[in-house]
This record gives structure tokens, C-alpha cells and sequence, in this order.
């Protein structure tokens, strides 16, 4: 039964990733095409492995690993070549939050390009003439809902601390593309002829129409000569080539347009600094799962993971609808402590101890129950008065993973927040909407402020949370994570669940169905009808309404070498040697 429920579920994903017709939500009814099959994305290798969410990234990644290249070696390359041949998801113009695993140290570190906000911003960034919040998209397509990009500034900090290979020379792959062209994947066809407000913003159309006036599609030929010269200056000045000088005017000047203009500075792009620290590192069954902190969705999915550990999910199994149903609940509880509490620790108190203390996820556990009743915010300690989240996240986002020959471990999170970021691009790249992911009304109905409100220098709230698991000894055990907004944190409970407590292979723990639980919603893809029948008699019923699809990756160490696996509901492969 196994079997067969992982390929239902994954073929009828898969089409859903290949159409792009409504990147939204994937049909229950759809008809699969026979080709859809998952084991072609994944793959074993001996000595180094990458799942990147493209083929031309995932092969630049390995050939890096090839010439003796680091895994951050790897990931500054493949961050290059996804910015330019998945713009939709992540780039030059965004920020990601990184885990990086060193093998010798057994040391887990978490680096921060997370986006800022400009010191001109106040709390009322997001809010009308009539004081009311903007409308979601009105927001995302002004000059307002730009941070100052971070990916690149995070990559060059870890690049300084394990690079091998020149940083110039990590750029050449992906210039390569940009000048001679490179093959638009159905993907991409798909966002750029989508409903996405982004994709029909004049910057986009222009860069997307062919000289005929037809949209780019499947199977053509696209160049980029200006992201060419833009990873050039990158390629020689570091961060500073893209926060500093013509390429930062750029940006400034394109924000500074309206509709809605920013208020962002050259001195807030120069003044950008990525930080790195500790992981946070949670028991989970018998491992060690490591996140980033706050404000990303590391907490979040911590949460969720923690209250999974007080029960018996591990011993059940993915056909097993009462595993399905803790999950969800889990997922539920996570979710009402997550919206309620996070936000950037620099500006916020959030009490992250009193979330996972394991008394706390004790009592949280206790209201699973039997049936789905409502769920609310627990009382942790330390617990901020808070007011409750209107945070809204449409997607946009790219996860990859990489082990190098000497066994350290990258796993990387990376977006522009929705599809094409703002819309906006300047010298050949997005600039990202990632603002739009603080609660766009700062405070409650009697004032209190939200965590997660937009102020000045500010990082906004992510559900971003690149996972790698060890061994309590500090061996590597695992590494994975997704894009998928706000149902990350879901995505990534579901393939660690299906990884460490059911012993999946990393292609079917990410192939299995997704199941979104959050308030009353249940959005989920297909599951076996006696499953959706259980789980509607516990008072869940799944609804295939549901946000963006997963994008998940995943590395196990297994047999001696490395098995890896890539999401069928988007184009990812894994590959090593
Ligand atoms: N901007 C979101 C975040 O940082 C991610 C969006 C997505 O996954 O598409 O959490």
C-alpha cells in the first residue's frame, strides 16, 4: 500500500509542477502523466551529493565539488546560476538563512542574510491614507516592499571562513549561462504566462518577451548579458559590488519609483551586515535537529517537533491516518505559538526557551486529543504581550543541499519572497518583496504591538528553516528543507517525520503528500481515501486549496556514502559522485 500511495501522490504533484498553470493550488482531479516518475531526481553517490531545486544548478554544484571545490564553494555557485535560471524563487536581490555543518568541528553554525528594512521605515510602512493595511499585492509591487537584499552578503561572510576555490572563479558557471543563454525550464514558462501580479509588471514583460512580442517559453533560448555584468562586479568586489556602487544606485533609484516609493538609502544597503551564530539544536526521537533562530522558522518547526516527540508518530507510519492526525495537530499548535510570539529577537522579546522547554511542549502535546477542536496560542514562559499576527506569505523560494568530499553540509534556504520578488528588477536581476512578510498592520485592535510589526533596520519574520540533523555524538545524519511560505514549517515536519521516525528514503519522505494544517484549514494534496475518511472523523477535512507547492530536498548518509532526493512537485534533481 506504501507503494502505491507514494506514487499516486507523487505523479499527480508532479504534473501539477509541469503545467504551472495555477502554481497555487494542484488539482485533486488532475490526470497524471505517465512520465511523472519520482526516482528519476534522486540519486546515491559516494563521496559528495547536491539537491538543488534546478538541473543546471544542481550540476554547477557538483562540478564545483569536482574540482575540489567546499560545500559553501558550492552553494555560491549554485546560488548564482538559480538566480538567474529560477528567478521566480530566489537571487541576487534577495536574503536566505543558511546551516552550515563543519565536519571536522562537528560545529552547526546558522547564518543570517535575512533582508532589512530600511531605517526611513516606521511601523506604518504597510498602512493607506485611510490607516487601514494596504492591500496584499498593492503592497508587494510598491517601492515599500523591498529589504535590503542579504544572500549575497551571508554567501561572501561564509565564503571568508570555508571557501577553497577563488570566489571569482564560483561565479563563472553561472555568467556562462547568462551571456550565451540557458534553456527555460517549463517551470519558469509556467510563473512567467502566471496569474502573478509580479509577472505581468513591466519589468518582467520586458525581460520576458522575445523579440517577436511572444513570452519566453518551454525550450527557449534566454540570455541575460546585464545579470552577466552584474555577477562580474560581485565576482570582484564581493557584497560590496552589489551594495556599493553603480548596481546599489540601481536598486536605490528603482525603489525610490513609484508606485509607493521606499524610503531605502545607499547608506542602508552599505550598511547591511549578515550574522551568523550558533544553530538552535532540539533533540528530536534520537537525533539532534538544528534550525536557524528567530525571526526565521526555525522556532516554528522546533515547536512542532517537539510536541511530535511526545508521541508515538515514530512508530506509525505514513499509511497510518491516527500518524496523520497528531501530525496535524502538532502542525496546529506550532503554528498558533509561531504566529503569535516570532519575531526579530533584535527588536522583540521572543521567548524562544519557554516555547521548546520540554514542561511547555509537555502540556502543548496533552491537546491533541482525539479530535480536531480549536487551537490557540499557549502561555510559555517568559511569554511578551503580543498582538495576534496578520502576517501574509505567498511564495517564492528555493531550498538546495549539499555535502562536500570532506563531509561538511550546507543547507540553505534562499528567496525573493513571491514570484519575482517586487516585480522590479534592475542590472538583470529581481529585487525582492521580502518586506511584505512583516504583519502589514503593526498592532491590534487596542494597540498592542505585533511581534512581527515592520520598523526601522528590521527583519521581518520567515518561515524559513533549512534543517540538518546529527547524531547526539555530532555525526551527520541528515540534511533538508523547502520554499512554501508559510507551510515551510509543514513541508519540513512532514520529510523529517517521514526521514528520522519513519526511515524513508529522502525520495519518498519528500514525495509523500503534504498535508498543511494551520487554524481550521487542512489544505492537503491527495491522500488515500481511507485516510481523508479517518482524519474527517477526527474533524479534519482536507481541502486541496492550498498555497504553494513544497520544494523540498533532502540528503541521508546512508551505506557509506550519500542519498539524496528532490521534490516531483517542482524540477529539482539530486546528483553527486
Ligand atoms: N518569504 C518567505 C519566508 O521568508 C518564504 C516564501 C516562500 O517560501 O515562498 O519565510
Amino acid at each position: 500500500m506504501r507503494r502505491l500511495f507514494l506514487l499516486a501522490g507523487a505523479a499527480s504533484l508532479a504534473f501539477a509542477a509541469v503545467t504551472g498553470a495555477n502554481p497555487a493550488v494542484s488539482p485533486a482531479s488532475a490526470k497524471a502523466p505517465a512520465a511523472a516518475s519520482a526516482e528519476k531526481q534522486s540519486g546515491f553517490a559516494r563521496h559528495v551529493m547536491v539537491a538543488a531545486a534546478n538541473p543546471l544548478a544542481t550540476q554547477t554544484g557538483v562540478d564545483v565539488l569536482r574540482k575540489g571545490g567546499s560545500a559553501i564553494d558550492a552553494a555560491v555557485a549554485i546560488q548564482a546560476v538559480l538566480g538567474l535560471v529560477e528567478p521566480q524563487s530566489s537571487g541576487l536581490g534577495g536574503g536566505s538563512f543558511m546551516i552550515y555543518y563543519d565536519a571536522k568541528t562537528h560545529k552547526v553554525t546558522a547564518y543570517d542574510g535575512r533582508e532589512k528594512a530600511p531605517m526611513g521605515a516606521t511601523n506604518r510602512l504597510f498602512l493607506g491614507e485611510d490607516g487601514k493595511p494596504l492591500p496584499f499585492f498593492e503592497a508587494v509591487l510598491g517601492g515599500i516592499s523591498t529589504g535590503v537584499p542579504g544572500a549575497v552578503a551571508m554567501l561572501d561572510m561564509a565564503h571568508h571562513e570555508h571557501g577553497k576555490l577563488p570566489w571569482a572563479d564560483l561565479f563563472k558557471p553561472a555568467e556562462k549561462l547568462a551571456s550565451e543563454g540557458f534553456i527555460v525550464s517549463p517551470r519558469l514558462a509556467g510563473m512567467i504566462t502566471s496569474k502573478a501580479p509580479q509577472a505581468k509588471a513591466p519589468d518582467a514583460v520586458r525581460y520576458f518577451t522575445k523579440p517577436d512580442g511572444m513570452p519566453y517559453t518551454t525550450g527557449d533560448l534566454l540570455k541575460n548579458p546585464a545579470y552577466a555584468r552584474t555577477l562580474q562586479l560581485i565576482a570582484k568586489y564581493g557584497a560590496s559590488g552589489l551594495l556599493t556602487g553603480p548596481i546599489a544606485q540601481d536598486i536605490v533609484g528603482r525603489v525610490h519609483e513609484g508606485p509607493r516609493p521606499s524610503t531605502l538609502t545607499l547608506a542602508d544597503l552599505a550598511a547591511y551586515r549578515p550574522t551568523k551564530q550558533e544553530a538552535l539544536c532540539k533533540p528530536f526521537l534520537t537525533y539532534v535537529v538544528c534550525t536557524p533562530q528567530a525571526p526565521s522558522g526555525g522556532p516554528g518547526l522546533q515547536i512542532a517537533l517537539g510536541i511530535l516527540n511526545q508521541t508515538d508518530i515514530a512508530k506509525r507510519g505514513p499509511d497510518d491516518a491516527k500518524a496523520w492526525f497528531e501530525f496535524a495537530q502538532a502542525s496546529r499548535l506550532a503554528y498558533a505559538d509561531r504566529d503569535r510570539y516570532v519575531g526579530d529577537p533584535a527588536f522583540v522579546k521572543v521567548p524562544v526557551a519557554g516555547l521548546l522547554d520540554p514542561a511547555y511542549l509537555k502540556e502543548r502535546a496533552a491537546l491533541i486529543g482525539e479530535k480536531a477542536g480549536p487551537v490557540t496560542f499557549g502561555i510559555p514562559e517568559g511569554a511578551p504581550e503580543v498582538g495576534p499576527d496578520k502576517t501574509a506569505e505567498p511564495g517564492g523560494t528555493s531550498h538546495f543541499v549539499i555535502v562536500d568530499a570532506q563531509g561538511n553540509v550546507v543547507s540553505m534556504t534562499t528567496t525573493v519572497e513571491s514570484i519575482f520578488g517586487s516585480g522590479r528588477m534592475v542590472d538583470g536581476f529581481f529585487l525582492n518583496n521580502q518586506l511584505t512578510d512583516f504583519s502589514l498592520s503593526p498592532t491590534d485592535s487596542d494597540g498592542t504591538p505585533a511581534a512581527n510589526a515592520p520598523g526601522p533596520g528590521k527583519r521581518p519574520r520567515s518561515s524559513m528553516a533549512p534543517a540538518i540533523v546529527l547524531t547526539p555524538g555530532g555525526k551527520f545524519v541528515a540534511a533538508a528543507g523547502s520554499p512554501g511560505g508559510s507551510a515551510i514549517q509543514a513541508y519540513n515536519l512532514k520529510v523529517l517525520v517521514a526521514l528520522l521516525g519513519w526511515k524513508m528514503s529522502p525520495q519518498d519522505a519528500v514525495s509523500l503528500p503534504n498535508l498543511v494544517a494551520k487554524g481550521d484549514n487542512y489544505g492537503a494534496d491527495p491522500f488515500p481515501e481511507p485516510i481523508m475518511q479517518a482524519l474527517a472523523e477526527r474533524g479534519m477535512t482536507l481541502s486541496t486549496a492550498r498555497g504553494e507547492n513544497s520544494g523540498l530536498q533532502a540528503i541521508v548518509v546512508k551505506n557509506g556514502g550519500y542519498e539524496g532526493g528532490a521534490d516531483p512537485r517542482r524540477e529539482g534533481t539530486a546528483r553527486g559522485f
